[in-house]
């Protein structure tokens, strides 16, 4: 569902990226690790057709990122940590925008704000206005917003950036339902206990390299029981 294959991307003289590949098959999680400037909202960018990689290539559901990018946001959804959604729109008000993005009306838009609202637990967020929301309320919107034409691929950015126990909880609960559904997500964080809850395979970026990749059992093994032992001990190795 994903395929990144000899991806590069320069900004000026600075290397973001190199030579990165990894792939994604439906019905599974990509915990993508690496520690601050790694790589790993660039290449998430990349993927959602917001950044132009430098070389490679990169497609989703078999659509090349640069030549058929509208093709490839039909079919993606991209949270990040601290997203804003329009303060003054009740959550009802902001999906309902969103889905004529989409061009999901009348019947659809019900049915696809009844299937988010069941999958993401989040009916009281529907008549409130986002100002009058709790951080988890506002990123469950902003999760809403973000699947309601069930994109089979869903790239999720430090999304539990900021939120307290219940909501990272709800929100990881939910990358396994979505998981579950048979889509393809790439998770990108740096906080390991999140990777060894969500994961199928992990892959640890270090300067923009892709240094380690296997399953989580594989990489759980190489730590010793432990992500961030093995996370460690592979960035020492590369460095
Ligand atoms: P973080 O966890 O801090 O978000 P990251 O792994 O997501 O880090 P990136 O944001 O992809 O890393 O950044 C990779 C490298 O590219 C960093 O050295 C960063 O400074 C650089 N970089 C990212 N965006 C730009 C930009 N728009 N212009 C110049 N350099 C950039």
């Amino acid at each position: 569902m994903i395929e990144v294959r000899g991806l590069g991307k320069a900004y000026g003289r600075q290397m973001a990226l190199r030579d990165l590949s990894f792939q994604v098959a439906p019905g599974e999680v990509y915990a993508l690790l690496g520690p601050n400037g790694a790589g790993k909202t660039t290449t998430l960018r990349i993927l959602a057709t917001l950044v132009r990689p430098s070389k490679g290539e990169a497609r989703v559901a078999g659509f090349d990122v640069t030549r058929e990018a509208l093709e490839v946001r039909r079919r993606l959804g991209l949270v990040n940590g601290g997203m804003r959604v329009y303060d003054r729109l009740t959550g009802r008000e902001v999906l309902s925008f969103f889905a004529g993005f989409y061009g999901l009306e009348g019947r659809a838009f019900r049915e696809a704000l009844d299937w988010v609202v069941g999958l993401l637990r989040m009916e009281e967020t529907l008549e409130r206005r986002v100002m009058e929301m709790s951080t988890g309320m506002r990123q469950k919107v902003v999760i809403a917003r973000a699947i309601l034409h069930r994109p089979p691929v869903l790239l999720l950015d430090e999304a539990t950036a900021g939120l307290d126990v219940f909501a990272r909880r709800a929100l990881l609960d939910f990358v396994k339902a979505y998981r579950d559904l048979g889509h393809a997500i790439v998770y990108s964080t740096h906080v390991m206990s999140e990777a060894e809850e969500v994961a199928d395979r992990v892959g640890f970026l270090h300067g923009g390299r892709l240094v380690y990749e296997g399953t989580k059992a594989e990489a759980l093994a190489l730590g010793g029981g432990s992500l961030e032992r093995a996370f460690v001990q592979v960035v020492q190795e590369a460095a």
